[in-house]
């Protein structure tokens, strides 16, 4: 995990678990991935107010339990919503995700890089 933090890629998917140096890049990759169908991604990629149930229902799905909206980290903004901080890895490590085949995907999308 500490090993993790310290490569400089701050920011992961909870979608597929791969790992981005900036949340644009994170950004991108969701929309990405949602414009070749995949809903999970499509509503991760979402960062409009409006959208945000959207968003919410698959970060629920992408990290695997109902997290209430008051535990994200959430930025304000006119108009739009900063959600950087929940595609921290430390957030979602630290505060979501506590299964083991899920630290094993982590690892495998680290080798991938
Ligand atoms: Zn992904």
């Amino acid at each position: 995990m500490q090993a993790l933090v310290k490569t400089g890629l701050d920011y992961i998917c909870p979608g597929c678990f791969k790992l981005f140096s900036d949340p644009n890049a994170c950004y991108s990759h969701c929309r990405k991935e949602g414009d070749e169908g995949d809903d999970i991604h499509k509503g991760l990629g979402l960062i409009t107010k409006k959208d945000f149930p959207k968003f919410l229902r698959c970060y629920r799905v992408a990290i695997g339990f109902q997290i209430e909206e008051r535990a994200l980290p959430l930025g304000e903004g006119p108009g739009r919503r900063s959600y950087h901080e929940c595609f921290s890895v430390e957030f979602v490590l630290n505060n979501c995700v506590a299964k083991r085949e899920i630290i094993d995907a982590m690892r495998l999308a680290v080798i991938k890089i």
